[in-house]
C-alpha cells in the first residue's frame, strides 16, 4: 500500500497522466464516489471503500497491492511524484507520511516556533520529525527506548529527547507543549502525554490508546 512507479497505459479518460509519468498508490484504490465523504475528499469514510490490498474489488477479485508487478488502479487514487524526488523516498509518505501529515495540517499543528511532541520513533514517529522540522516547529521526540536517541537528535534534528519512562524526566516537561503527535500503536495511557501539554494544547492519537476523558482539547 505504499506503491512506487512509472505509468506504463492509461485510460482514454485519464488525461491528468501520461506515460512515464512517476506516480503512487496509497492504502485506497476505490470509493463509491458518490456519497457525502467521497464528495470531501474524504474516502477513508466511505462504506464502500476499497483498500489497495486484501479487499473485494468492483469485479469481485481480490486486490494484492504492491505484491504484484502491476497494477491497474482508478486515476482519482493515483498520486503525481515530482521527478526531483526519488521513488524509493517517496514510497513511506503514501501511508506513514500522509497518516502524520493529513492530522498536522488539518489540526494546524504546524505553527512556526511551537513545541511539539511526537511519540514513538518507528515508521510513523520518523517522518513525523521531518515534517515538524520543515513547518519550523521545536520538537521533542518522546519514546520508551533511550537507545533511539542518537537516530531521534542526530539524523532527524529533533530539539530534544525524553525517555518517557523515566518519570523525573516526564515531570520536567511537564506543561512545556502546543501539541503532540502520537503514533504508538501499542495500548499505552495517555494521562502522562496530556500532562505535557500546556493548557489549551492539542493532542492528535494516530493509534489505539486507553481512551481518557479530559478538558484538554482532544483531535
Ligand atoms: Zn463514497
Amino acid at each position: 500500500h505504499e506503491i512506487v512507479g512509472v505509468v506504463t497505459e492509461t485510460g482514454s479518460d485519464a488525461k491528468e497522466f501520461k506515460v512515464e509519468d512517476k506516480v503512487g498508490v496509497g492504502c485506497l484504490v476505490g470509493a463509491c464516489q458518490t456519497c457525502e465523504y467521497c464528495k470531501q475528499s474524504l474516502e477513508n469514510l466511505c462504506s464502500k471503500m476499497i483498500m489497495t490490498f486484501n479487499s473485494t474489488d468492483t469485479d469481485g477479485t481480490m486486490t494484492y497491492g504492491g505484491y504484484s508487478d502491476k497494477i491497474v488502479v482508478h486515476k482519482r487514487f493515483v498520486y503525481r511524484i515530482p521527478e526531483n524526488l526519488p521513488l524509493d523516498a517517496s514510497a513511506p509518505l503514501l501511508c506513514a507520511g500522509t497518516t502524520v501529515y493529513s492530522p498536522m495540517k488539518y489540526y494546524g499543528l504546524t505553527e512556526p516556533g511551537r513545541h511539539l511532541g511526537v511519540v514513538g520513533l518507528g515508521g510513523l514517529g520518523h517522518v513525523a520529525v521531518k515534517f515538524a522540522k520543515a513547518f519550523g516547529l521545536k520538537v521533542a521526540v518522546i519514546s520508551t527506548s533511550p537507545s533511539k536517541e542518537r537516530e531521534a537528535i542526530e539524523r532527524l534534528k529533533a530539539d530534544k529527547f525524553l525517555v518517557s519512562r523515566d518519570s523525573e524526566q516526564m515531570q520536567v516537561a511537564m506543561g512545556t507543549m502546543d501539541y503532540i503527535l502520537d503514533t504508538v500503536s501499542a495500548y499505552h495511557e495517555l494521562l502522562p502525554l496530556i500532562n505535557l501539554l500546556k493548557p489549551n494544547g492539542k493532542l492528535s492519537q494516530r493509534s489505539r490508546c486507553n481512551f481518557l476523558l479530559c478538558h484538554y482539547y482532544l483531535v
